[in-house]
């Protein structure tokens, strides 16, 4: 059994990946661009494992998506590879036009090319996982009920828009041209090795680096937080369970707003590593809001609780306490995807082909 992994070198992708080679026997294609936010220093662990490979490859070059398809044949797809930073999105919305719309475009082409070549038995087995966000149901007011599964699409942001669009092509491949799939709409993931972009990651470093902790407008937008280490299983548990054609929302019942979740990891790194004049909270600076921004996404988990029997495992509190410690252990993982350095360093080596990571570039 093969699955193929896209952006498996990205903060969600290398949870999963991980997760799989550990606890299943499966073999384990990463196809990932290695953009900025993808870091190969992220799968250390995994990258002489003979169950796993890795290839650098375009989810936008279909060329290239075929020849990685009919070399390793995959029994199933995880499709993770997207431009996913919405500030990013709003300075320059092509590329998650191009990664989230027609790659995953280009994905599905391939994918029900291959899974057409199929026998009966093996198109039993097939899966194509396409795994999104909650973005796409827009926001909600401080009173409005929890998204669910037929909320409708109601996208803010060009990340979300692109999100929500490669969601309807998922189901329209399905519906028109049989192709096995299952969807998963997560809320905001925190945890260890999340590119320093994101708010936790940026609040830690901030912090510590003794610059303004930014916050958007008041700090009121509401978030759901689910710990990354749940998602990798829930996300799994779908993989292998869901039944085809469902949507499943994933969450972590753990709806805090921004200005609690930078309170709340002032206090830990207050308690984890004291500074002499005050508190970390003093750094907090508001700063002019995102154009857009969504007030307030809540998940309803229900239905992958029912009929899965996933819930996440972490609290806030435990989740966001290993997490700071995490990046205070690990700075040189940030230095290093900050500056790109192991990617260089990989590139070059794999270049004088002196070193073996099961990896083709
Ligand atoms: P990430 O930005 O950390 O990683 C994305 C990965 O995709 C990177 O390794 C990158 O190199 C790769 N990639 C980007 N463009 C590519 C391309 N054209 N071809 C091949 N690879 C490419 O993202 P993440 O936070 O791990 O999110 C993974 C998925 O989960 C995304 O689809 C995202 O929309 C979804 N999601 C994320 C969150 C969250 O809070 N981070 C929540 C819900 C859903």
């Amino acid at each position: 059994m093969t699955i193929l992994i896209t952006g498996g070198a990205g903060f969600i992708g290398s949870s999963v990946i991980k997760r799989l080679l550990k606890t299943t026997e499966q073999r384990i294609v990463n196809v990932d661009k290695l953009t900025y936010a993808g870091n190969l220093e992220t799968l250390k662990q995994v990258e002489l494992d003979p169950n796993y490979i890795f290839e650098k490859v375009d989810i936008c070059d279909k060329k290239e998506l075929a020849r990685i398809f009919d070399l390793y044949k995959p029994t199933s797809v995880m499709h993770l590879a997207a431009e996913s930073h919405v500030d990013r999105s709003i300075d320059g919305p092509g590329e998650f036009i191009q990664t989230n719309i027609i790659g995953t475009f280009n994905l599905l082409e391939v994918s029900r090319a291959h899974y057409d070549k199929l026998t009966q038995d093996e198109k039993i087995k097939f899966k194509f996982h396409h795994v999104s966000t909650d973005e796409v149901y827009g926001d909600l007011g401080f009173t409005d009920k929890l998204f669910t599964e037929s909320t409708p699409y109601s996208p803010s942001s060009p990340y979300s828009a692109a999100k929500a669009s490669s969601d309807h092509l998922v189901r329209a491949w399905s519906r028109t041209f049989k192709l096995p799939v299952v969807i998963t709409n997560c809320s905001n993931n925190y945890g260890p090795f999340q590119f320093p972009e994101k708010l936790i990651p940026v609040v830690i470093e901030k912090a510590l680096s003794r610059q303004d902790i930014p916050v958007y407008g008041k700090g009121d937008q509401v978030r759901d937080w689910l710990f990354v280490e749940d998602h990798a299983k829930a996300l799994i548990q779908v993989l292998m369970h869901g039944v085809l054609g469902e949507t499943y929302n994933i969450g972590g019942h753990n709806e805090k707003a921004n200005i609690d979740v930078v309170r709340t990891i002032c206090k830990v790194l207050d308690e984890s590593c004291p500074k002499e004049d005050g508190s970390y909270s003093d750094q907090i600076s508001f700063v002019q809001d995102r154009p857009g921004h969504d007030v307030r996404y809540a998940i309803d988990a229900s239905k992958i609780k029912e009929d899965l029997g996933w819930i996440p495992e972490e609290t806030f509190e435990s989740g966001l306490k290993k997490t700071v410690e995490w990046y205070l252990s690990n700075q040189e993982w940030v230095d290093s995807v900050k500056s790109g350095t192991y990617r260089h360093y990989y590139q070059s080596q794999r270049g004088q082909g002196d070193i073996n990571l099961n990896a083709t570039l």
